[in-house]
């Protein structure tokens, strides 16, 4: 039993293997996680280039020998769609895209496959190639947020998660799944309004059109989109840079 598998792919890590080979964990959109090694990667005249290092955007053919001794692949052949050079010009929009496919790897860690996921991914690696602004904590928020509505953890943000009431909207809690009333805070932290708003605008407009916010705002909904990590999907986010924010 072998299969061959042609996916697009985008190269979430690049490790050296051995001699010459990388191992890449690679985001697929209808296989979700993949591992899969490249032989010869290293080698001055490889097939491959240069092309098989992190936020690459790939055509790839992969090929699995034994399903059942082994999840790692091989890559047969790899050819670029988007490089996404004008990103690793710039430290910040290289420091938001490793972010980027971190949080992608720790909220989509099993071979279960999520293609809002991977084309959320795709927009958000266009956009640091493009804006300078994306790489904004404002702009990294967003992102993480439509993540979580990708995986299934939106957060209620409506009325209070707890008892449904619909004003004195208040405070976060991660455990309830989103904002509560003055009833409900116990378990939560405070959210200010303009917090909340940019939570509730970051949902509703698309990533390249991301709301701005004053740092403290932004302070407290990336506290909230933290928390709903942890609490739903049982994954901590590395924090945002504190200089962005
Ligand atoms: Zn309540």
């Amino acid at each position: 039993m072998s299969r061959s598998l042609r996916t697009e792919a985008i190269v979430l890590r690049s490790i050296r293997y051995g001699e010459a080979d990388r191992i890449l964990h690679l985001y697929t959109p209808e296989h979700g996680r993949l591992s899969a090694i490249a032989k010869g990667a290293r080698r001055t005249k490889s097939r491959f280039g240069a092309r098989l290092e992190p936020f690459f955007h790939l055509q790839t053919l992969l090929w699995q020998s034994r399903p059942s001794t082994s999840d790692l692949l091989t890559v047969t052949s790899a050819e670029t769609l988007d490089a996404h050079g004008p990103l690793r010009e710039r430290a910040a929009a290289l420091d938001a895209a490793a972010r980027a496919c971190d949080a992608v790897a720790r909220l989509f860690e099993t071979g279960d496959p999520s293609p809002p996921a991977f084309h959320l991914l795709a927009n958000e690696l266009r956009l640091l190639d493009a804006d300078a602004r994306a790489a904004g904590a404002a702009h990294q928020l967003a992102f993480r947020l439509k993540l979580l509505v990708a995986g299934g953890f939106t957060p209620q943000l409506a009325h209070c998660a707890a008892c449904g009431e619909a004003d004195h909207l208040v405070g976060f809690s991660g455990a309830a799944g989103g904002v509560v009333c003055t009833a409900c805070e116990a378990s939560a932290f405070p959210l200010g309004q303009e917090a909340h708003a940019f939570l509730v605008a970051a949902l509703g407009r698309p990533l390249a059109d991301a709301p701005e916010a004053a740092p403290r705002a932004l302070r407290q909904a990336e506290r909230a989109i933290s928390e709903t990590a942890e609490h739903h999907a049982h994954v901590r986010l590395r924090p945002l840079p504190r200089a962005a924010a």
